[in-house]
């Protein structure tokens, strides 16, 4: 049979080579149609994977002649179809009966015809427009042949050609083709069109059709039916062209950087466009999925590469994306130097006329000269790059690929462009100079001038505050501010609350201790049980880490185990382990994360001991029970404050899989504890875990934490008064500060005050309610995509058209540069926000000061998108 195939291919060549020297001359028209012509039919007449090689060619007008562009390009939507009996009998063998059991209508003549599958219109009997996708009959027969003799004489190449043998093509081959086979299986593709469906779902301009799964099979895709004018006819489309482009470019990179699961043959064949502008995509046979590692990979390579970082990009670059690295390793310094030489001509010098396919010969070059190749993923991101280059120039020819790209990338950096940063460093030298002097003071002899520059992103403009009371923040320029920082959660009762205060003071003229017995702690201790657990026992500290450490310490003991299960995206302090995956950079599958370091400096150990599961995700159940002889406890944050959103059905569970296998399970409600009620999220989701760690709130303002549960656990802290039983089964749990007498004082204060007032709560759940949908009918208003949860005083508010579930899709695909500029346009107006932060209300905060609140996010809006921040 691979005979028989050989020798079919040899006589089709020469009979097409043949027929295209006789006629060439004689037809009238030019020679270059003349080849297309031949070219076209030769490929149809070999099958569906050459036919694919015509349409990618098709997209290279920089490459091939336009003769060859515009007759390659009908094979992206009109190919040869079944024959109408042949349709009709897959369709029937599919529905597993008559069409019209189905189908209201059905048009048997194909819509579009591509290398694999044809697409018709129909209608359901309940009346809905449908596209059925049908895989053509004799396509998978033929692509099997097709890929087995491509196989076959690329091996031939690498067997005689010694030189070639570095691009391992046979091993590259066998991946292509595997992806060549999963598209011609429509569940493979259904499952894809869904999860890039709902990635694009709320998205301004992209729309994804849905898909009828229960009608689909492994031969037939039905869904949803989308109306628009094909991207080869663009230039009928009469939104402008330099911004469909754009929006093309832009669509494809949010696939590939934020959702990392991109079209993996986004032709002009496979995108509509809509009069509006609208892109909708079609054709998820071919996709790109990029992990965690490969998306910060390729983010923080061209975020480099944006800053003219070169030896950072090379490094970023190689790590993620080279392989067969030895001999560039050995050599590095003149590899890296080669490298970052291109980078700069393409990234810096040469930007204007900036070419994909350049740049990837370039570098190519550089990596044959050391013995490496690109990873066989980064191939496939260099196709979509390619096609995407071919595509948007094909609707612009004149777009500047760099340039957008540049735009794209600087959109979601964490810092203001420089023309915006020019006019606010203008406004804060005037409106905060003393706090502007005070930073360069701070800077002499403080790591960094304020708690929030510590972080990654650092404040632009960092303010010193005089003086603080209720709801209102004063500056040391005299600038008032209403605060939505809540001094990242222990102020509820807003600034100087007059219970506490005059509490402390009383405290303070009476003199404070530590480390002796006092009444403060006592009367805390027996607040915070009765309100979380009115069998349990407190143990207090200074902070909310201290509180984690000190539970896990407990849970360790008791299990006689030290691996822990945290969630992703939970943060539980600033502890190696509290900060395992809990921010800004994850690893692993969404469904089976891996753990990673929160910081540099992390114990390895640490990470390499810790279980990290998902937020929500039925998977993280299962792998509990799997895990479960390993583990010490369970933590996480019931109601996590980056998100403020509680899954209480998820909780039930987690609480039900830790009793039946006897794992401690921690609740960390630092933040939300005596904030979102009195008692914690655990209180309102009815859900008790074994441990709280408390902190914040029951500070009263004042360093303080504390960690409550069942006695078991808490009384292997307590001394059996035999020192040597007590090194060998008890828990040493220290603190010189721990339980004074001022903090304490403080926090007995606070939340006397808040059980005596359960108003506070309601009037807060009320005040939080108004604010969220005032804010949300603006941004709604202003067409800015912006997202805010809002629960019980705790606000989290992202820029992104997406209604992630996971706290990493939340992450990937926020406007980082608009949630930060967003603090400043809103300082300029009297409110103060914490830079990427959740953000909280208080008892004091007025009705009055809402409404200020909801007027200066409405104007920053205004003039956030008149700077340029949300480019659609
Ligand atoms: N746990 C959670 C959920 C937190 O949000 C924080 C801090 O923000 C902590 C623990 C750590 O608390 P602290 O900053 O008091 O150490």
């Amino acid at each position: 049979m691979i005979i028989f195939q050989f020798l079919r291919l040899f006589f089709i060549t020469l009979m097409y080579l043949g027929g295209y020297l006789i006629t060439a001359r004689i037809s009238g028209r030019t020679r270059a149609e003349e080849q297309a012509r031949w070219l076209r039919s030769y490929l149809v007449r070999m099958g569906p994977v050459y036919i694919k090689i015509g349409q990618v060619a098709a997209t290279r007008s920089d490459l091939i002649p336009k003769e060859w562009v515009n007759t390659l390009r009908t094979l992206q939507d009109a190919a040869p179809h079944m024959k109408e009996r042949q349709t009709i009998r897959l369709l029937e063998r599919e529905l597993g009966g008559p069409i019209n059991k189905v189908f209201k209508e059905f048009c048997l003549r194909p819509i579009a015809s591509a290398s694999i599958a044809q697409v018709h219109a129909a209608t359901l009997l309940d009346g809905r427009k449908v596209a059925v996708k049908l895989v053509k009959d004799y396509v998978p027969r033929q692509m099997h042949w097709n890929l087995r003799i491509v196989s076959i004489l690329i091996k031939l190449v690498h067997l005689l050609a010694p030189s070639a043998r570095r691009l391992d093509s046979p091993k590259r081959f066998e991946e292509l083709s595997a992806l060549l086979i999963s598209q011609a299986d429509m569940r493979h593709e259904a499952q894809r069109q869904e999860l890039i469906y709902s990635n694009f779902q709320g998205h301004p301009y992209v729309r994804v059709p849905a898909v009828f799964a229960r009608l689909s099979s492994s031969r037939m895709l039905v869904m949803e039916f989308m109306e628009g004018i094909s991207g080869q006819n663009a230039h009928l489309v009469s939104f402008p062209r330099r911004r469909l482009a754009q929006r093309l470019q832009d669509t494809i990179y949010t696939m590939l950087y934020m959702h990392g699961l991109c079209h993996g043959d986004t032709h002009p064949g496979n995108v509509f466009f809509t009069e509006e502008g609208g892109l909708i995509l079609l054709d998820f046979g071919i996709t790109v999925e990029l992990s965690e590692d490969e998306k910060w990979g390729l983010s923080s390579f061209y975020y480099a590469c944006t800053r003219k970082e070169w030896d950072i990009a090379v490094e970023r670059f190689t790590a993620h994306f080279v392989t067969k690295t030895d001999g560039l390793m050995k050599q590095w310094p003149s590899y890296s130097a080669d490298i970052a030489k291109v980078l700069q001509w393409h990234f810096d010098s040469h930007t204007t006329r900036w070419s994909t396919i350049a740049y990837f010969k370039d570098v190519n070059a550089v990596l044959r000269k050391y013995g490496a190749i690109y990873t066989t993923n980064f191939t496939k991101v260099e196709l979509v790059f390619l096609s995407c280059e071919g595509f948007a120039t094909q609707i612009d020819p004149e777009i500047d690929i760099w340039e957008n790209a540049r735009m794209f990338t600087d959109r979601y950096s964490p810092y203001i462009s420089p023309n915006v940063k020019r006019d606010f460093d203008a406004y804060f030298d005037k409106k905060i100079p003393s706090s502007l002097a005070m930073r360069e003071m701070a800077d002499d002899h403080l790591v960094a001038p304020t708690h929030m520059h510590r972080y990654f992103f650092p404040s632009a403009y960092p303010l010193f505050v005089r003086t603080a009371s209720g709801s209102h923040i004063t500056d040391v320029d005299d600038n008032h501010y209403i605060d939505l920082s809540g001094g990242y959660g222990p102020h509820i009762l807003g600034y100087a609350h007059p219970a506490i205060t005059s509490a402390l003071c009383a405290r303070l003229n009476g003199g404070f201790v530590n480390a002796l017995g006092n009444d403060a702690e006592v009367h805390l201790a027996r607040l915070i049980v009765e309100a979380l657990d009115s069998d349990g026992k407190a143990i207090l500290c200074n902070s909310g880490t201290e509180a984690v450490l000190i539970a896990i310490r407990l849970c360790r003991a008791y299990r006689r185990r030290s691996r822990v299960a945290k969630l992703e995206g939970h943060f539980h302090g600033f502890s190696d382990l509290g900060m395992v995956s809990s921010w800004f950079r994850f690893a692993g599958s969404k469904h089976r994360p891996q753990p990673i370091a929160g910081t540099e400096g992390t114990d390895h150990g640490t990470v390499n001991n810790t279980l990290v599961l998902q937020y929500g995700h039925s998977d993280s159940i299962e792998r509990l029970r799997e895990e479960a002889s390993t583990l010490a406890c369970v933590i996480c944050e019931p109601m996590p404050s980056s998100i403020a959103d509680c899954d209480k059905e998820f909780l039930q569970e987690l609480r039900n899989v830790c009793t039946e296998l006897d794992i401690p399970l921690i609740f960390d409600e630092v933040v939300t504890g005596f904030r979102v009620t009195y008692g914690g999220a655990q209180t309102l989701v009815g859900v008790a875990p074994d441990l709280t760690c408390v902190g914040k709130v029951v500070g009263g303002g004042l360093p303080c934490g504390g960690v409550v549960g069942s006695r078991s656990l808490i009384e292997l802290a307590r001394s059996s008064e035999d020192p040597f039983f007590d090194y060998e089964k008890k828990v040493f749990v220290g603190g010189t500060m721990s339980g004074n007498s001022l903090s304490c004082t403080a926090g007995v204060a606070a939340l006397s005050h808040l059980k005596r007032h359960p108003e506070i709560y309601a009037d807060l759940d009320s005040k939080t309610d108004w604010l969220a949908n005032e804010m949300r009918e603006i941004a709604a208003r202003r067409r800015v995509s912006c997202r805010i949860n809002a629960r019980h005083s705790i606000f989290s508010l992202n820029f992104t058209h997406r209604a992630a579930k996971f706290y990493r899709d939340k992450l990937a695909g926020s406007n980082f540069k608009a949630t930060i500029a967003l603090a400043y346009y809103m300082r300029k107006r009297g409110v103060y926000l914490p830079e990427l932060h959740s953000f909280l209300l208080s008892a004091a905060h007025t009705q009055e000061d809402l409404a200020t609140i909801a007027f200066a996010f409405d104007k920053s809006l205004e003039e956030m998108l008149s700077d340029g921040l949300f480019v659609v």
